[in-house]
């Protein structure tokens, strides 16, 4: 991508100016034909990893190298899969690396805020406090099944606020955001913040994703991850996909270093077609396991309230949780517990687990 994004000065003019300006590191250059005296690495790989990986994977260095900063092939990968440009993407440590990299970028201490949506994914509003920005809840509208408050985001653009998150589906609800309502805020946000979309779960939805829009419209990112469908939690894989712009900003800053050896080998691997194909799969064994727990939960004692998911996750309400989660406890099983989170009651998130696994939960529930 050579030509420039249309309306990308208006975005980029967001970011912090001390940022847009920063002399970024450099990292030791990749020249694999060269030997490599110029890194301050050990001669010799870890003497339990001699061997570098047989299996036709593209070299990506043994242990005892700097890995590639943003490495070329897993970049292409990714860009294959989610139908987007390799400059439109940046990788780091899961995609919370990606949260605290754009908040960093965009967000100046004692200055700017952003919109975090509740109840919703705590990261957003952690990165924000730690980078010293402040956090404007616009809280999801229960009573619509946790829909996007338009006008109160509205009102937070009016206020400053530098980056709208946005999560769909959403986690803790596992609800999804209309489509008409992020398009109002996109349309709102226009020159004046980020919109990001956080899709950690949208390989779960059979729906099109926000990723494949980023090319038509310059104020708006998305997250993905490797985490929860591709099986990859352990690896810290993620990922945010931008205009080449944001990306190209967003390089000044990630850490030099931010995609380890064995995690790009893993990732790799992962997007490869048979891999691709077990995971496609499993999301269909788990969205089947999904409404085989809500089936059997909507009858169970004590259960209240089941939203309508499209994750790996069912967010389930209770007249007394805190009963459900000791029996829970109890047989060895653990949720997440959103009791009084974000406006939430007495509400635990159950994980969609193997077949084998549902069935102690539902045991143990039903
Ligand atoms: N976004 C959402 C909505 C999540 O639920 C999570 C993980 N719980 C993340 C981002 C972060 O995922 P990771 O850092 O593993 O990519």
């Amino acid at each position: 991508m050579s030509t420039a994004t249309p309306g990308i000065d208006a975005v980029l003019a967001l970011a912090r100016e001390d940022i847009r300006s920063l002399e970024p590191y450099k990292n030791a250059s990749w020249e694999p034909s060269f030997t490599r005296l110029h890194a301050n690495e050990s001669p010799w790989p870890p003497a339990f990893d001699a061997e570098p990986a047989a299996d036709g994977t593209p070299d990506t260095g043994t242990l005892h190298r700097y890995p590639q900063p943003q490495p070329p092939e897993l970049l292409q990968a990714l860009a294959s899969a989610w139908e987007v440009d390799p400059a439109q993407v940046l990788v780091g440590r899961g995609s919370d690396e990606a949260i605290d990299l754009v908040t960093r970028a965009f967000c100046a201490a004692g200055r700017d805020s952003v919109v975090v949506c509740p109840p919703t994914f705590g990261m957003y509003a952690v990165a924000a406090r730690i980078q010293g920005a402040a956090v404007r809840p616009v809280p999801l509208d229960a009573a619509r099944g946790f829909a996007l408050d338009v006008p109160g985001v509205c009102a937070a653009l009016d206020a400053g606020a530098k980056i709208i998150w946005l999560c769909t589906p959403n986690n803790p609800t596992g609800t999804e955001l209309a489509r008409e309502d992020i398009l109002a805020v996109l349309s709102a946000a226009e020159g004046r913040a980020l919109v990001i979309v956080d899709e950690a779960y949208v390989e779960f939805t059979d729906g099109p994703t926000w990723t494949r829009e980023v090319s038509r419209y310059p104020g708006l990112a998305t997250l993905r991850t490797l985490s929860k469908a591709h099986a990859l939690a352990g690896a810290r894989m993620g990922a945010i996909v931008a205009a080449p712009e944001i990306i190209a900003l967003l390089r000044r800053i990630v850490p030099p270093y931010a995609v380890p050896g064995p995690s790009l080998r893993a990732s790799l691997a992962a997007l490869r077609p048979d891999a691709l194909a077990v995971t496609a799969r499993r999301i269909a064994v788990l969205t089947a396991e999904r409404e085989r727990i809500v089936a059997a939960l909507a009858v169970a004692p004590g259960v209240t309230r089941i939203w309508p998911s499209a994750a790996n996750f069912l967010l389930v309400e209770w007249r007394d949780a805190a009963e459900a989660l000791a029996r829970l406890r109890a047989a060895g099983l653990l949720v997440r517990d959103f009791r009084g989170y974000g406006g939430l009651g007495q509400a635990l998130r159950l994980t969609v687990g193997s077949p084998e696994q549902n069935d102690r939960m539902l045991e143990v529930l039903a």
